[in-house]
């Protein structure tokens, strides 16, 4: 049996994120968090199916007076929208949701962003509990209180900062999840090593097949281990004025390369998101070792370990880099005195560097 781990995220509204397998079934820590007689559960057309009347029968039994409706859409990024949102704020209204009812969020990062934004605004505020049902929601998405949707004009456009009331992540939801979305949430972990610790990089290097398995115990520890990197970080610096940005890191290459492609990702046309961060990480990795900034062997361990989870570590092909310096000179995170990107003084030790010349990014692409 897998020791239940939990992570306590410190700040203005405290909350836990609790991880074990069979979580989705236990009556009492699901039921916990409830305040009011009314939840709704979001979810979406892949993970209803699978998990939805497990849940809803556990919140059944330990709540019988509950009122629960669900709310399940399509899957997918592009269903992250203001009208998917507006659907979801129909729900709550369909179940007479007053300020002490609760949404659900049972699914990846799509229904977790989507959901949480719902609860950001239905009456100004409701509780929203993440269930967070892919490896990427649960190392990163369910954490740290960002909530959004899309726009047509760009991703994450529109959203609130809302922090759940509670995350449960069950590692035996992580079964049924494909392959390559457990590679893009294998991507996420292995920078928060990167970033904050190279001792979690040792850990990850030793554990490469028990994560590959979906071994409960080396899911639940490596989930556990995010959180708590992430939850420092956040806590620090809740609105993204400082450290936060260093979260970033793989991911000013990796949006632009996402962006590039036309978010073809999903339709197996292009990189998803943590296949295109870890190809991010390893340029910026390159990049700070062109600079001067750290050694080149780094770069060379980061790319040999993101290999072993079987993400690729190199721009896909076709792909132009005058293109690609262009879009993140578009990018949010490039501001007026030039590109910035997080890069690393070694393994482990990441930070924000200002002015980065064209010239040196372009090396990095190989352009
Ligand atoms: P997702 O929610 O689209 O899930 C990926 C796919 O897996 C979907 O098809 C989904 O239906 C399916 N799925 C989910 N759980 C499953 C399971 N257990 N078994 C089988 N199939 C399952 O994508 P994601 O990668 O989880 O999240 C990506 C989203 O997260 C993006 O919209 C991104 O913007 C957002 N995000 C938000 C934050 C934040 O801080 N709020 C951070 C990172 C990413
Ligand atoms: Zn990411």
């Amino acid at each position: 049996m897998t020791a239940m781990h939990t992570v306590e995220i410190g700040g203005d509204a405290p909350y836990a994120v609790r991880i074990a397998p069979g979580l989705l079934d236990d009556d009492a820590t699901l039921v916990a968090p409830l305040r009011g007689r009314h939840a709704l559960l979001v979810s979406d057309a892949n993970v209803a199916p699978l998990y939805a009347d497990r849940v809803e029968a556990a919140l059944r039994r330990a709540r019988p007076g509950l009122g629960i409706a669900r709310f399940v859409m399509p899957a997918g990024e592009h269903e992250k929208t203001l009208a998917r949102f507006g659907e979801c704020l129909d729900a709550l209204a369909g179940l007479g949701a007053t300020r002490d009812a609760t949404v659900i969020a049972l699914g990846g990062g799509v229904i977790g962003d989507l959901a949480g934004f719902a609860a950001a605004c239905w009456m100004r505020g409701i509780d929203v509990v993440q269930l967070p049902t892919t490896l990427l929601a649960m190392v990163d998405s369910s954490v740290g209180g960002k909530t959004a949707v899309d726009l047509p004009s760009g991703k994450n456009l529109v959203g609130a900062f809302h922090p759940p009331r509670a995350v449960i992540a069950d590692t035996t939801a992580l079964r049924t999840l494909p392959d390559r979305e457990l590679r893009a949430g294998l991507a996420e972990v292995v920078k928060y090593g990167a970033i904050f610790d190279a001792g979690f990089l040792d850990w990850l290097e030793s554990r490469v097949d028990a994560l590959l398995a979906r071994d409960d115990a080396a899911i639940a520890e490596a989930v556990a281990r995010s959180c708590r990197y992430k939850a420092d970080v956040v806590e620090r610096d809740p609105f993204e004025h400082g450290d936060r940005a260093l979260l970033n890191f793989g991911h000013t290459f990796g949006h632009a390369i996402e962006t590039e492609q036309g978010y073809a990702g999903a339709t197996g046309d292009g990189l998803n998101h943590g296949e295109a961060v870890a190809v991010g990480m390893v340029l910026a990795a390159r990049l700070s070792a062109r600079q001067g900034l750290a050694p080149a062997a780094d770069a060379d361990r980061l790319q040999a370990l993101l290999e072993r989870f079987g993400l690729p570590v190199a721009l896909p092909a076709g792909l132009d880099p005058h293109a690609l310096l262009a879009r993140m000179r578009l990018d949010k995170k490039a501001d007026a005195r030039g590109l910035r990107f997080i890069l690393w003084d070694r393994a482990g030790a990441a930070r924000v560097v200002r002015d980065v010349p064209d010239a040196a990014v372009l090396d990095a692409l190989g352009g």
